[in-house]
């Protein structure tokens, strides 16, 4: 199977967009599909490209439809026509091997067939208020990585070391090394109500390792390749990063720091962002 060339990590606004079929795998038939949540005519969709933001990185990933492209539906050939009236639902987009991306989801209205075959062009577009809102929440946590961070760096806060984050609706955090009392709540929240409000860009850079190096951006130790993704919020640091995120800090409402909670040495800082 050819590998999915991910199109959101280089224009993170493209909501629709054509792609070809390379791949089409059924789902086995759950014995009892009243209990199931897979529909009988689940199916796995492989394409050359996808708009689609693959769960990973501590994002989710991104649901929507995918249609044949007015191209394929207008061919002279009546039973393609006919068959290519299914529309796709995805319902769930992980990775699949070697490099592949596994659009699962069914078709409306329920066939058993396969109505995409192997080259047909599809028109692909992604809920885009759910993108929308997971690009916001995951540029939040950035942003208050970057606040914690500066406190630190100042001495209001002590040495810190940032090692993950999660940007979950309803279950977003970032965390370190080191402990921040939670008296510090009320400075960690202005700290990052004035990182949003300054309007900060936000770039999506492509570095070598010694460009990520320079600009502080710590690597996964057993990483391959000569270029690495990474986000830069304007003049605050960068981190490496595959996900889709806002253009401008302020683009992402209020963050409300939720919750400090210290463990093991480590202190994860809950957030969530307020409705727009
Ligand atoms: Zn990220």
């Amino acid at each position: 199977m050819p590998c999915t060339k991910l199109l959101y990590q280089e224009q993170g606004s493209l909501h629709q967009h054509d792609a070809s079929i390379v791949g089409i795998e059924a789902l086995p038939t759950p014995e009892d599909a009243t209990k199931s949540e897979q529909p009988a005519n689940s199916h796995v969709l492989y394409l050359d490209e996808t708009i689609f933001h693959v769960q990973g990185g501590g994002q989710p990933f991104d649901v929507g439809t995918i249609r044949p492209s007015p191209d394929s539906v207008n061919g002279n050939d009546a039973t393609s026509h006919t068959k290519n009236q299914s529309e796709f639902h995805v319902t769930s987009v992980r990775n699949g091997e070697a490099n592949t991306v596994r659009h699962a989801g069914y078709f409306v209205p329920a066939t058993t067939d396969q109505p995409f075959q192997p080259k047909t062009k599809v028109h692909l577009s992604i809920d885009v208020p759910r993108r929308q809102l997971h690009s916001r929440i995951h540029s939040a946590g950035h942003i208050l990585g970057v606040a914690i961070m500066r406190l630190s760096r100042a001495g209001t806060l002590p040495p810190l070391t940032e090692t993950k984050a999660k940007h979950y609706p309803g279950d977003a955090s970032v965390e370190f090394q080191g402990l921040i009392d939670g008296k510090f709540k009320d400075a960690i929240q202005q700290a990052t109500d004035e990182l949003v409000a300054e309007g900060r860009p936000l770039h999506i850079r492509f570095w070598s390792r010694e460009e990520c190096e320079k600009n502080g951006v710590a690597l996964p130790e057993k990483i391959d390749g000569d270029m690495f993704r990474a986000v830069e919020i304007e003049g605050c640091g960068a981190y490496a990063c595959g996900g889709t995120h806002v253009s401008k800090t302020d683009e992402v409402g209020r963050v409300v720091v939720r919750s400090i909670r210290r463990q093991k040495g480590g202190t994860r800082v809950g957030y969530f962002v307020e409705e727009k």
